[in-house]
């Protein structure tokens, strides 16, 4: 449906390129030396990091003994070699150390502190206030990019566009999620009648609940008149609500194509929560892009992913027998929920490790605080690792997250359309992490933890502190050397 942007063509290219050598794929011309590159931007700041290994985001493998040079807030010069720095830059000697794009989180939740029921009862300054730490603590963690799927505005993207809020990663964010009565979406009492007035969180519009086409398209239009990026719906139940069965199937294919209608007429694309294979298929066959969650994932879905252009964005610690001690999911209907779905998702490590999609990207999709927040992100890091090995763990964190907006979305309604997310090579976006060693062999570098709730690193109310240098759109935030 979407044209291949230049970024994805360049993808294909870059791969292919780089099966030769990284030199190739990243040249060094006269244009792009870092003299030149100060010429015609005097104003901007030039950082250089010297003898630097580099893992790019794409390749399992580093290189070398390298320097890249940051302009601005983008990646100006990679070259093999010391180079020589221009005057007035600062120069990072990283004596060794890997150099590799931010992490990119694809699906979490700035606004829902107390999990979808708990939240229901929270006044908005409470929830903002939670927003902004938790944002913050994820580029404590190096996280430079955030996919909030459901709950956040544009708001937060603006304010992190324009400079009010300072110490955060990028922000998509796709507003309050669509679902009709009785969905995940819907945090009510069980008395609610259909003549009350609105829950809390559809005032707020961090949740809505929408039923029939006409009532979708005017919540998907309402979302992107108030910021929102992209649309996300609920197309299969959930675990953490009370009244929706998580094997049932939320939307009629009409109801889908609404939403999808909408969301191509903004130049963007529709995600969804979903789990059963029928859930699954039919938002696929429905021209929805990214399935969250996906847990039934199979040999048929991953025709349908290649086929589509589609994206899976699955949280592992799904797969944890820890999750039942998540405070959330702590009434007993919900546990019982969580059991029964838990049982039925047993081939999706299998098939993924089969199949290998090179479409899967990074979900935490924790509800909570900051500091339990933190705890999760470090385990589902290390599951990532544990299921499908380094490499794949650390380019569904880099790459693949940064492809969902560049490859879903038309530049002008991506906030971040200037350059790449998620890769290192020339021209990106200067999102960058150094750390001392190499977490191609060591995920715990870049804060993957085995223990969950009993994570001694991470004491309550401390964020990871493994990284050494911590850089976003140019800024650096972090830095022990
Ligand atoms: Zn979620």
């Amino acid at each position: 449906m979407y044209k291949k942007t230049a970024f994805q063509k360049s993808l294909v290219a870059l791969s292919i390129a780089m099966a030769s050598s990284f030199a190739v794929a990243a040249p060094m011309s006269n244009e792009a030396s870092p003299s030149n590159a100060t010429d015609t931007k005097a104003a901007e700041q030039v950082i250089v990091f010297h003898n630097v290994n580099i893992f790019n985001g794409i390749e399992n493998k580093l290189h070398n003994d390298f320097s890249v040079v940051v302009t601005g807030n983008k990646i100006s010069t990679i070259q093999q070699g010391k180079i020589k720095a221009p005057e007035n830059a600062k120069v990072i000697d990283g004596e060794g150390r890997t150099l590799m794009p931010a992490l990119v989180e694809s699906h979490m939740h700035l606004a829902l502190p107390k999990g979808l029921l708990g939240t229901d009862d929270m006044r908005w300054n409470e929830i903002a206030i939670h927003a902004q730490s938790f944002a913050e603590m994820y580029l404590d963690l190096g996280f430079g990019t955030i996919r909030d799927v459901g709950g956040a505005d544009g708001s937060w993207t603006d304010m992190e566009r324009d400079g009010r809020l300072t110490e955060v990663p990028r922000i998509y964010a796709s507003g309050a999620p669509i679902a009709p009565i009785g969905s995940h979406a819907d945090v009510g009492l069980q008395s609610r009648r259909l003549s009350d007035s609105p829950q809390n969180l559809e005032i707020l519009n961090i949740m809505s609940n929408s039923n029939g086409a006409e009532d979708i398209k005017m919540q998907a239009r309402y979302n992107y008149r108030q910021g929102a990026q992209f649309t996300k719906v609920f197309q299969s139940g959930g675990v953490s609500s009370k009244f929706d069965p998580w094997q049932y199937t939320s939307f009629t294919d009409d109801e889908l194509k609404a939403a999808v209608d909408i969301a191509t007429s903004y130049g963007s694309y529709v995600a969804t929560h979903a789990y059963s294979d029928k859930a699954i298929k039919s938002a696929l066959n429905n021209g929805v892009k990214t399935i969250e969650h996906g847990f039934t994932f199979n040999e048929e879905q991953h025709k349908l992913y290649k086929e589509q252009g589609a994206f899976l964005v699955t949280n592992l610690t799904a797969f944890s027998p820890d999750l039942a001690n998540v405070p959330v999911v702590q009434d007993p209907m919900i546990q019982a929920k969580l059991e029964s779905a838990q049982a039925a998702f047993e081939e999706y490590v299998e098939n993924v490790q089969k199949l290998d999609p090179d479409y899967r990207a990074f979900n935490t999709d924790c509800v909570g605080t900051a500091d339990i927040c933190a705890k999760q992100i470090a385990h589902e890091i290390y599951l990532n690792a544990k299921f499908f090995g380094n490499f794949n763990a650390l380019r569904a964190m880099t790459s693949t997250g940064g492809r969902i907006p560049a490859e879903l979305m038309e530049d002008w309604i991506n906030p971040y359309s200037d350059a790449k997310i998620g890769v290192i090579e020339e021209g990106a976006y200067a999102d960058l992490l150094l750390i001392d060693g190499n977490p191609l062999e060591d995920i715990s570098l870049i804060g993957g933890r085995e223990q969950w709730f009993e994570n001694d690193a991470m004491p309550d109310g401390s964020h990871l502190t493994e990284m050494d240098l911590i850089m976003k759109d140019g800024k650096i935030f972090k830095n022990t050397l």
